[in-house]
């Protein structure tokens, strides 16, 4: 089986205030460390990012933040990681997590965390890239997003073949392993809500 050497994970600089969602933050940081999938992120100390990063560098994996310098202060910049990228923009970061990611996964976040999600999945309807895209939906968390993509898809507004786009589901080695048999633009199913 093919493998993923790096995933870029969008999630919040919040922790919020579920703690399953921090457990499987902690959980994907030990996995990617476990599988030697080196982590690129947004370089926080914070919240479930800060989270996810630790998990790996506590479990000698490698992670790489990305984050623009005035960004630094405000999110709290992380200064264990084996790489620090800064960047001028947001832009720039988002071009240089893309460019060093084999693959994407959303976490549960905010308003940035679904900004990413959906850039990197409105490239791949566009064709500019053929990278897995996971939606890890810790605790339900994102069963209302699902829920809405599939109206859209039946009100006409999204097509149904650009819904599989995006691989849903709430356990981390399940999704990790239907990214690695992701292939582009064909399957039979579309979108899967899993909400066990
Ligand atoms: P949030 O989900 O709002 O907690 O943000 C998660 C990450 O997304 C943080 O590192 C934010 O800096 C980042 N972010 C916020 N807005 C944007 C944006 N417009 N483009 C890219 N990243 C963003």
């Amino acid at each position: 089986m093919k493998k993923l050497n790096s995933i870029a994970v969008f999630c919040g600089s919040s922790e919020g205030n579920d703690l399953a969602i921090l457990k499987d933050a902690q959980l994907l940081g030990r996995h990617l460390a476990n599988e030697h999938i080196t982590l690129v992120y947004g370089g926080s100390k914070i919240g479930i990012m800060g989270a996810v990063a630790k998990a790996v560098l506590d479990n000698s994996g490698k992670v790489i933040g990305v984050i623009p310098e005035f960004l630094k202060l405000k999110e709290v910049v992380h200064l264990g990681l084996d790489e620090l990228i800064t960047t001028e923009s947001m832009h720039e970061r988002k071009l240089k997590m893309h460019e060093l990611a084999e693959g994407f996964i959303a976490m549960p976040g905010g308003l940035g965390t679904l900004e990413e999600l959906f850039e990197i999945l409105t490239w791949s309807q566009l064709g500019l890239h053929k990278k897995p895209i996971g939606l890890l939906n810790s605790n339900h968390f994102y069963d209302g997003l699902v829920d809405l993509l599939e109206h859209m898809a039946l009100k006409g507004f999204v097509r149904f073949e650009d819904l599989e786009l995006l691989i849903v589901h709430s356990d981390i080695e399940i999704l990790l392993s239907r990214m690695l048999e992701y292939k582009p633009s064909v399957g039979p199913s579309w979108l899967k809500k899993n909400r066990t």
